[in-house]
């Protein structure tokens, strides 16, 4: 019949509108249905009735482990009276040959002795170009390098900005394991499997470290890597 999808739709939109009416009656007392956590999570779920719009920026919706924006660098957790811990970059500048639209730069430092130093001196990305891919985080083979879940960098100033540099870009280690649990663990596993195995390789008992197809095996069954790669 001519005309009945639009009835159906229009009651359901009539349903909804009733809905968010009746869900804020059983919000009332326990926080209210906006600008609460635990609202919104019943309303972005299975369960949520009525409008299930966000209020952004006072309501935040917590993105997934796997989110991905602009990367960030990871260094140790500073000491007392260290305003940054050990840089994991090395400088080996694997990241700026495999980022797509080439936005990163990297001067390697240079010890005493004028001989290169595995660290970097300078460390720049330019977030404005920087297409969020993850190639870098991918391919770094010390984990020194992750995409950050902070998507919150608009600003009007894009010559200073939106160049960030290695100071901008470091972050502890406790913060990576902070906002990617699974896969922070999973990696720490990952190295302890692959030092221990070097040390195994390298012990003068003659016991010999697992053949490298055995290691890779291993290393693919660790939880992480099984669920996500
Ligand atoms: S690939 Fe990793 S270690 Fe190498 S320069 Fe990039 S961040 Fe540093
Ligand atoms: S996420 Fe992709 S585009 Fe951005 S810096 Fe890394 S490799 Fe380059």
């Amino acid at each position: 019949m001519y005309g009945l999808g639009i009835v159906k739709g229009m009651a359901i939109t009539f349903r909804n509108f009733v809905e968010s009416y009746l869900d804020d009656i059983f919000w009332w007392g326990k926080g209210g249905r906006y600008y609460n956590d635990a609202a919104l999570q019943v309303r972005q779920s299975l369960k949520g009735e009525g409008v299930v719009t966000v209020f952004y920026p006072e309501e935040k919706l917590s993105v997934p482990e796997r989110f991905r924006f602009v990367p960030f660098l990871v260094t140790d957790d500073p000491g007392p009276g260290q305003k940054w811990g050990h840089d994991w970059c090395t400088s080996c500048g694997i990241c700026a040959k495999v980022c797509p639209p080439q936005c990163i730069w990297i001067k390697r430092g240079t010890q005493p002795n004028g001989r290169p130093k595995p660290e970097p001196e300078q460390f720049f990305i330019d977030i404005d170009i920087c297409m969020n891919c993850g190639l870098c985080a991918e391919f770094c083979p010390f984990d020194a390098i992750k995409m950050d879940h902070d998507y919150e960098l608009a600003s009007y100033d894009r010559t200073t900005a939106h160049i960030h540099d290695k100071e901008r870009l470091s972050k502890p280690i406790s913060y990576w394991r902070e906002i990617a649990p699974k896969k922070a663990e999973a990696e720490a596993a990952a190295r302890d499997f692959a030092e221990n195995n070097k040390k195994k390789k390298k012990a003068k008992d003659g016991e010999a470290g697992d053949e490298p197809r055995l290691a890779e095996e291993k290393v693919r069954q660790l939880p992480y890597r099984g669920e996500y790669y």
